[in-house]
């Protein structure tokens, strides 16, 4: 997926409401992810079981993915930190963008449910994710990574299948 500019890429559920004529790019991509991540409970060592998993798999799955990620988030003593468009190349390291995870979680948390999960025990709707997220959301906008990078990251979980 090639986009150049698109707006709204990285936040999955609110672009499926202001977009209702392409419902099913949403739902084919929950399909994929609800894919990887069970893939990701069968390659643990040993395997988890759906009914076992809990929020702390989500947790190290989400930190997982971020070896997948595209966007350069500048630490502290970066001398680009703060920089959205930094002039020249850094060690930082990349991640996902806050906003593809959160929009990631919204879609695995209704997959969850979808395939027999009940609400009660669904592990991404866990309050640790939320505050994972926020946290992830703080430490990101205080980098200052280039907003762009955002829609080369929703591409992400879909290219490494
Ligand atoms: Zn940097």
């Amino acid at each position: 997926m090639s986009r150049e500019r698109g707006k709204d890429v990285a936040e999955g559920s609110s672009e499926n409401q202001q977009q209702p004529a392409t419902p099913s790019r949403y739902e084919s991509q929950k399909r994929r992810d609800w894919n990887t991540f069970g893939q990701y409970l069968k390659n643990q060592r040993p395997p988890v079981p759906l009914s076992q998993c809990n929020s702390s798999h989500v947790l190290e799955f989400l930190r997982y993915l971020d070896q997948f990620g595209k966007t350069k988030v500048h630490l502290q003593g970066c001398m680009f930190y703060g920089q959205p468009e930094p002039p020249a190349p850094c060690t930082c390291p990349l991640r996902q963008a806050w906003g593809s995870l959160d929009a990631l979680i919204g879609r695995l948390r209704a997959a969850y449910e979808e395939n027999g999960g009940t609400p009660e025990t669904n592990p991404f709707a866990n309050a640790s994710i939320r505050v994972y997220l926020r946290e992830v959301r703080d430490y990101q906008a205080k980098g200052k990574r280039d907003p762009t990078q955002e829609e080369k990251e929703a591409a992400d979980f879909e290219q490494k299948e």
